[in-house]
């Protein structure tokens, strides 16, 4: 049977009493240079509202943190 293993997009559905916070890797690319990279990203969803606020734990090197935004640190573009 291949009915019991829809476990693969749970992720909206899964309440397993831990913090409303995913975590995920984003793709960092300055469209300058072309550097490429990762970002670790989390999400804490807002009990209140039901918004997402993406924070930015931490960045590939040669990339920095700029609020919500990951920048080269080279070109100061935008990298996300
Ligand atoms: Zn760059």
């Amino acid at each position: 049977m291949w009915q019991s293993s829809t476990l693969e997009n749970g992720r909206s559905g899964a309440h397993i009493g831990k913090m409303a916070r995913e975590q995920y890797e984003s793709l960092l690319k300055c469209p300058m240079c072309g550097r490429t990279g990762l970002a670790d990203m989390s999400d804490d969803k807002s009990h209140k509202t039901g918004d997402y606020d993406t924070r930015i734990e931490s960045v590939t090197q040669g990339f920095e943190i700029k609020g919500k935004d990951v920048i080269c640190s080279v070109c100061q573009v935008s990298a996300l």
